[in-house]
């Protein structure tokens, strides 16, 4: 195609998908797809300039202004931001600075880049409005649905006008509740965060936007410059002291390779926080270069925004295959063409079930897109139909257990081989009790349970107390040494010392989570007393429901149940509840309510819960006066100022662990 052509043609689309975003609220293709559009136009533009129009999308700010609102003027424009999609990107903004500004390092500030909707206030005292940005000339004036947000003041203690503009967003949990609510009443579910918070803002009743559970950041002290103030992370102080909440996350960083560090961090840390980003915002961090680096049509030359790489890709479906679980549970799963999206190649997905292949109408052959959020398991969105060829599979469930090859029967949506004696099933029961929720056994893991239950070493869970009499033949075997078969052995002689909830996990009664064997474990004590329990005392018990009781209790009904725990017994696993009784009495944890901040080198979040819950603690998400202790990790954000602030007892990763000992 020639391109001019292509120009037009990429024009009319982006002319289109803006309209849909910035009026409807409604995109029809995703950012990813849309960036990729740009990226393409403004490279054809750069090769033929004489085709480049003032008016392309390429050159003017996409949002648009409706006739139901107010319109307002920006006294200053707001404009876009440029984007940088690598490394190399970034070091060629930091380039084009340093040359302009003749300096060899320049200080800037890498700042969260929060999928909302850029937002301009502007006070004398009091709120005056808050506009859209619109076109970047005007926007629309939704000073009635700002205000609704708690975070936003609507009185400042300064008596000069001034302007600072932010993001205006909705948190995932509101989010959630919003969809949730919508799904009940029947009305179409907002496709992401940022849509519902366009969609809500640009309400002409504001008690919708009131009730829709917004936010704000605000991220830019537009004329602090008036206030004496020279550089941008001053700026942000000066709007914390005045009110306006800004985002903790932010770094000053000296030079590019500070900010390339950072956005690796954030890339990891992204699938943690409350909010949506969609990428990172770097800005010159003194304001009085600003002039100097100057701005094009559409954004500033003094900052740049990353954007993350697309967590939505599309690939073929080249196979459906099929794992049993430990419960007999089968599981279709996506074989794909192996494709890297969100910075890690993906080659498999689950599907989960036969009514999620056919209401998703997968054929094997066709293309489907594939989304990764951070380290969130791979899942199949949908089927690109457009793509089908004539060669496309139509799908069907199998009949049979892949392992045993008996007849499978449904269950509910779930197909599963109720062949007791299936290997896989038994596999996958060695693999569960060994795993490190259950009873940690290092070594013991998929492919070594595996090859033990093919030789004959491990035939059920008992026969893993029983390996050492095979240390010899293990030996022989390919990949096998004196050393890594002794290291097997003391794990599994130390796994017989765990408290009772890692081995009632391990067991895999139905229903029983890590979570639950721990409670009942607390409860009971030991294994004895809980086999003994009945229905009326286990509905008792909080968050205990029917359908676990009665798995409880079928499962300590039959015989052979029984006869597994005592013939673990007899290998001298112990069965008693260790965790709380004697520990957390004279813990110093015991009774406290505790905090955990920033990351722990030592262990995860959910680990140092765990052991702070057996030692006594209530452990919450925020600290406040009823905090007793903060355990801060590295990077240790707001909640460790906070605590300061309260005054509160702050641990570090050192103190936190001599106390656990
Ligand atoms: P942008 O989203 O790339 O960046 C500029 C905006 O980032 C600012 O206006 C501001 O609102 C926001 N922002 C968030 N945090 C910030 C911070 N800390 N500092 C400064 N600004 C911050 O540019 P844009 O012009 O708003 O939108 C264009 C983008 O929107 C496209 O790249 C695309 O991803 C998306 N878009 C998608 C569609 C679609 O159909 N899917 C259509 C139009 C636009």
């Amino acid at each position: 195609m020639d391109p001019k052509t292509r120009i037009e043609e990429i024009t009319k689309l982006l002319e289109r998908y803006n309209y849909e975003y910035y009026v409807l609220d409604n995109p029809s293709v995703n950012d990813a797809e849309y960036d990729r559009l740009m990226q393409e136009l403004i490279v054809l533009e750069n090769e033929h300039p004489e085709l480049k129009s003032p008016l392309s999308p390429s050159q003017r700010v996409g949002g648009m202004v409706q006739d139901e609102f107010q319109k307002i003027t920006h006294k200053r424009m707001m404009l876009s931001l440029a984007n940088a999609f690598n490394d190399d990107d970034l070091r060629d903004f930091d380039r084009k600075v340093r040359d302009v500004l003749g300096v060899d390092k320049v200080k800037y500030m890498a700042e969260m880049k929060i999928d909302g909707l850029g937002i301009s206030l502007v006070y004398r005292n009091k709120l005056i409005y808050a506009a859209t940005r619109g076109d970047g000339t005007t926007g629309e004036d939704v000073t009635s649905n700002v205000i609704t947000i708690k975070s936003v003041p609507s009185h400042i203690n300064e008596n000069e006008e001034l302007e600072i503009r932010g993001e205006v967003f909705m948190p995932k949990k509101s989010l959630e509740r919003l969809n949730k609510e919508r799904e009940l009443t029947g009305e179409p579910l907002f496709a992401n965060a940022r849509n519902a918070a366009a969609g809500s803002i640009r309400q002409l009743d504001s008690s919708i936007a009131a009730s829709r559970g917004l936010d704000a950041f605000w991220y830019y002290f537009v004329n602090a410059r008036d206030f004496g103030i020279r550089y941008h992370s001053e700026a942000l102080k000066k709007a914390d002291e005045l009110g306006f909440r800004t985002n903790p996350e932010r770094r000053l960083c000296n030079g590019i390779d500070e900010v390339i560090d950072y956005i690796a961090e954030y890339t990891e840390k992204r699938p943690t926080l409350p909010y949506d980003i969609d990428g990172i915002v770097i800005k010159v961090d003194d304001m009085e270069m600003y002039d100097k680096l100057g701005y094009t049509s559409k954004t500033p030359r003094w900052a740049i925004a990353y954007k993350f790489p697309p967590e939505e890709v599309v690939t073929k479906l080249t196979d459906i295959i099929y794992t049993v679980g430990r419960t007999g549970k089968i599981t279709p799963n996506a074989v794909l063409e192996p494709v890297r999206v969100a910075g890690s190649l993906v080659q498999r997905a689950t599907l989960h079930n036969e009514d999620f292949i056919k209401d998703k109408d997968l054929m094997v052959g066709d293309y489907v897109v594939i989304r990764k959020a951070g380290d969130v398991i791979p899942e199949v969105v949908k089927v690109v139909k457009e793509r089908r060829s004539d060669d496309v599979l139509p799908y069907k469930m199998i009949e049979n257990c892949p392992v045993c090859g008996s007849p499978l029967s449904r269950i509910e949506a779930m197909h599963f081989c109720l062949n007791p004696h299936c290997d896989a099933k038994k596999i996958e029961g060695i693999i569960h009790f060994s795993s490190r929720d259950a009873m940690d056994i290092e070594g013991l893991g998929e492919k070594v349970a595996e090859q033990f239950f093919n030789q004959g070493f491990i035939r059920s869970i008992k026969d893993i107390y029983d390996l050492s009499r095979y240390r010899d033949e293990i030996i022989s075997l390919d990949g096998w040494k004196d050393k890594s078969i002794d290291n097997l052995l003391a794990a599994i002689e130390k796994s017989k010392e765990n408290s009772l909830e890692k081995v009632l996990f391990g067991l895999g009664i139905k229903e029983i989570g890590a979570k639950t064997a721990r409670t009942l474990s607390r409860i009971y004590g030991d294994i004895d007393a809980l086999a003994a329990a009945s229905e009326e005392e286990l509905i008792e018990i909080p968050d205990v429901g029917p359908v676990l009781v009665k798995s409880i209790i079928s499962w300590f009904g039959d015989e052979k149940n029984i006869e597994l725990i005592n013939d673990l017994k007899e290998r001298g696993v112990n069965f008693k509840y260790i965790g709380s009784t004697s520990r957390a009495a004279d813990s110093f944890f015991s009774g406290k309510t505790v905090v955990l901040t920033g990351t722990l080198a030592s262990m995860g979040r959910k680990e140092a819960t765990l052991i702070l819950e057996d030692l006594g603690a209530k452990v919450t998400g925020s600290v406040s006066k009823a905090t007793d202790a903060v355990i801060a990790g590295t990077e240790a954000g707001s909640k460790l100022d906070k605590a300061q602030a309260l005054g509160i007892q702050v641990l570090n990763e050192d103190e936190f662990l001599a106390l656990i000992k």
